[in-house]
């Protein structure tokens, strides 16, 4: 390739960086990165003040009475707990709408839960960090250093982010400085990306240099890309050369043109000139937007069941499913899921953990807990615990027992939710892809499937390539076609072309699996 030529992509590659970031951070970084701190929850953003002044109602107890009854806030802290752990977003949810009051006289209560190893301690750093009590910081701090388990500390790591201010910045510093555990110098990382003075960014690059782990340092790359300081593009721009891992690379090339702009960009192309697989990983991320996934030009048999299965090689990773079956088998509850495409093509790519074994497991303290492959059978030695854990999480229930609660059933669908409907949960859950049933309460806003009428689709090069015909009606949006189980009729026999794209687009983002286009 000509310099001129290359010299012109970069310029378009970068100049969409923005684009890219947007897309990418809201879609990919389940897996890639710890999951990001959440936010306060409605009650507490509309008032914060009347909430934190509860704790200036004095309480010292005057009358000598017994103390309260702390049972019912313990419980709720423990269901908290558990759903975090769990990835249950639902019960999270609706469990953050009774948030409890808590006032001062609980704190030194609610601090000794922290020494419990797993629900106590993560459901207490979450409301910690719902309160974003300055005094939690030392308390969270013993806690991380303390025997906790990762989940939990993960939390505890959030809860310092979202409290803030400078000593919870000076503590996760120590923390990605200094601490023995990969687990939570990556999740530091990510937490001090959140933090804006020169102080964070500084000791990001600073431990870039000295990071040996790879995965950390994507973290840390990953965080930089957050946070923009002029005055660290020169030192950015000396890291980048010296970088060892392509992906990081390519994290940096986002940092340093964020922070330096347009006048950073040649030192940065001369950089990406002499690192193709950096220059290649930006290229897919490029790629995985979704207006582009249908520059391609794809084979007939493309969209078929039953094509030659996707390799797996040790430095993706794999994505993982947790499943709460119920009274379904396992693993033949699951297995529809592997014999259809896209899914089918990338078995290797997803590992099982049931929800019993995985609690039971962390509990126990240990770092690999049990998990199978998606035909069920055991994984020796386990999987140790990472960021992938319950991407997807999977309840089974039996005919009209239907609850809400679990991630990947759908808010607004009305039916019991069997293993029947499990393919069009999946894509739920997996490519927040929307419904293409005509209902009411479908979910048809937003995704990958669904556009308005009276123009031309953006799906429309696939129905010019003869994979799809025309857009099908669907209230006030069209949708791909009307055999896809994101419709959920008994007849459905696919995921559409276009559905299929968005579940491969995401198993890629998770997994580092190559870019088919
Ligand atoms: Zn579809």
């Amino acid at each position: 390739m000509k310099r001129s030529n290359s010299t012109h992509i970069f310029f378009g590659i970068l100049v969409l960086l923005f684009s890219v970031i947007l897309y990418w951070k809201s879609n990919s970084r389940r897996g890639d990165s710890p999951p990001p701190p959440d936010s306060t929850p409605a009650s507490v953003k509309k008032d914060p003040a009347t909430r934190i002044l509860d704790f200036d109602v004095p309480d010292e107890n005057p009358s000598g009475e017994d103390p309260p009854d702390r049972s019912k806030l313990r419980t709720w802290i423990e269901q908290f707990g558990r759903a975090t752990v769990l990835r249950d977003n639902r019960t999270r949810l609706r469990l953050k709408q009774s948030a409890p009051k808590i006032d001062r006289s609980d704190l030194p209560w609610l601090f000794s839960l922290l020494s419990d190893p797993l629900y106590l301690s993560a459901g207490t750093a979450e409301l910690l960090k719902m309160y974003r009590l300055p005094e939690a910081i030392g308390p969270l701090v013993r806690m991380i250093q303390g025997s906790a388990t990762l989940s939990a500390k993960g939390v505890a790591i959030e809860a310092l982010a979202v409290i803030g201010g400078d000593s919870a910045g000076e503590a996760l510093i120590r923390l990605l400085s200094t601490h023995s555990d990969t687990g939570i110098r990556a999740r530091a990382a990510t937490a001090l990306g959140r933090f804006h003075g020169p102080e964070a960014h500084r000791a990001l690059v600073d431990a870039l240099r000295s990071e040996s782990n790879s995965i950390v340092r994507r973290y840390i790359g990953a965080a930089l890309q957050q946070l923009s300081s002029p005055e660290m593009v020169e030192v950015l721009l000396a890291t980048m050369p010296n970088e060892p891992d392509a992906t990081v690379v390519a994290e940096l090339a986002i940092a340093t043109y964020q922070s330096g702009g347009e006048s950073a960009l040649p030192r940065i192309r001369e950089i990406l000139n002499r690192r193709p697989a950096a220059r290649q990983k930006l290229q897919d991320w490029i790629d995985l937007q979704e207006g582009n996934w249908y520059r391609n030009e794809y084979p007939k048999n493309f969209f078929d069941s039953d094509q030659q299965p996707v390799p797996f090689y040790p430095r993706q990773s794999r994505i993982g499913i947790t499943l709460d079956q119920g009274s379904s088998g396992f693993p033949g509850s699951i297995a529809p899921l592997f014999r259809t495409s896209p899914l089918d093509r990338y078995r290797d790519f997803f590992y099982l953990r049931l929800e019993k074994e995985w609690l039971e497991d962390l509990a126990s303290g240990t770092r690999s807990p049990r998990a199978y492959r998606v035909d069920g059978s055991p994984i020796p030695g386990g999987m140790p615990i990472n960021d992938l854990d319950g991407t997807v999480h999977l309840r089974f229930v039996a005919g009209k027992e239907f609850s809400p609660g679990i991630l990947g059933f759908t808010e607004g669908n009305k039916a019991a939710v069997t293993s029947t409907s499990l393919l069009h949960e999946f894509g739920h859950a997996l490519a927040e892809l929307a419904d293409e049933y005509n209902h009411e309460l479908a979910k048809n806003a937003g995704g990958a499937n669904v556009d308005f009428p009276d123009e031309e689709p953006k799906w429309d090069p696939l129905i010019r390539q003869g994979h799809l015909g025309n857009p099908v009606s669907r209230r006030d949006r069209v949708i791909p076609s009307n055999n896809c189980y994101m419709n959920n009729h008994p007849s459905d026999n696919r995921w559409c072309p276009v559905c299929q794209l968005a579940l491969i687009a995401k198993i890629c983002r998770l997994s580092d699996a190559p870019v088919p286009w």
